[in-house]
């Protein structure tokens, strides 16, 4: 039975990468930075609260990392905890940076220090390639770096701590540029969540108007327990190296808001408004990827259309809110 060490386990991705790490037979350790306040949700959701073992830990403290290293013996670790949000990141850009950077630099060292055999997985972004014009897109693994918000440096660094590392001290670190993916299991303060959980609202009479922002950006926005595969075998493969985890298709955010309401049988324009207070001081226009480098050398097959996208979205989240009824009377 191979071990694999989960940082973020409480996130979108961590859930439900350790989902699939269970299916695979792994025993998964979570790190969490507080057991008493940790939302564990997204596992209770899966059905996996009981399966993985959670533990609390600082990454900021190298000794801490180095402990529970020699403890559980990892054959893996996967590195996927990050204040993740660009909007959150104007607000608080030095927590940012200081977290998402500081993380894997220490993780790294003590991976070094331990057993330079353990192999890690780092979440990179497709922010960290910035404001592309148009007739260069899409990006792949060796496009230019221009990082345009505090998130999205803190991305670009940690991105290339771990080509440092790799090139360095041959360390097996795989780092997914991941562009925009979504689930129900997305952090509420996600533009694609509000629209999904605020258009149900509007629907079960709980919600007169939903705010948005810029609604002409465009993104490259795929199924999250899809992308989380695609994590997985960069690190069960012969080489590390940098992949672009995406769909390859734009999508203003104008098209998935008008596809949700209409799934809910709403019309977009009497319940949606723009405000200008959500818009953000820099924002990337329009990004998209080539995901070439995936399908080919990790075999990853994503074969969802944005319509199914949608549809994944709007269903699951219909299920998630009676579940949560539920769960919360029980
Ligand atoms: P998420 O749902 O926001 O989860 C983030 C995780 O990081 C949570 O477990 C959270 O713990 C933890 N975390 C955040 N700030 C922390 C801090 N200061 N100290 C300790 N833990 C902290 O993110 P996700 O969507 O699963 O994304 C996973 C990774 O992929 C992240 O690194 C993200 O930046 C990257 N990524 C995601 C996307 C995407 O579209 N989802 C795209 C590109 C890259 P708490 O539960 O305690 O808050």
């Amino acid at each position: 039975m191979k071990t694999a060490i989960i940082t973020g386990i409480t996130g979108q991705d961590g859930a439900y990468l350790s989902k699939l790490l269970l299916e695979k037979g792994y025993k998964v350790i979570g790190i969490t930075r507080s057991l008493q306040s940790g939302n564990i949700n997204g596992l209770n959701f899966l059905g996996i609260q009981n399966d993985v073992e959670l533990i609390e830990a600082n990454v900021f403290d190298l000794s801490n990392i180095i402990r529970l290293l020699e403890k559980y013996k990892p054959e893996e670790f996967y590195n996927l905890a990050a204040q993740s949000s660009v909007g959150l990141s104007f607000e608080q850009p030095i927590g940012t940076l200081e977290y998402n950077i500081i993380s894997i630099a220490n993780i790294l060292e003590a991976i070094r220090i331990v057993n330079k055999n353990i192999k890690v997985y780092q979440s990179s972004s497709s922010e960290m390639f910035g404001n592309v014009k148009k007739e260069l897109l899409p990006v792949d693994e060796n496009f230019i770096i221009h990082p345009a918000s505090p998130y999205a440096i803190s991305k670009a660094s940690s991105h290339w701590i771990c080509v440092n590392y790799r090139e360095a001290y041959k360390l097996f670190i795989s780092s997914g540029i991941l562009f925009n993916h979504e689930s129900v299991l997305r952090r509420p303060n996600f533009v694609t969540k509000k629209i999904v959980s605020g258009a149900l609202k509007i629907k079960n009479g709980q919600l007169d108007m939903l705010k948005v922002g810029n609604t002409s950006i465009m993104r490259d926005w795929g199924y999250a327990p899809k992308y989380v595969e695609a994590m997985w075998t960069m690190l069960n493969i012969d080489k590390p190296g940098d992949y672009v985890i995406c769909t390859g298709e734009p999508h203003t955010l104008q098209e998935f808001i008008e596809k949700v309401f209409s799934k809910f049988g709403l019309d977009p324009a009497k319940y949606v408004k723009s405000d200008a207070s959500l818009i953000r001081p820099v924002d990337l226009k329009v990004i998209y990827g080539n995901p070439t480098k995936a399908k080919t050398e990790l075999n990853w097959n994503y074969n969802l259309s944005f319509d199914d996208l949608i549809e994944k979205l709007t269903e699951d989240e219909i299920y998630y809110n009676n579940w949560i009824k539920k769960f919360s009377a029980s």
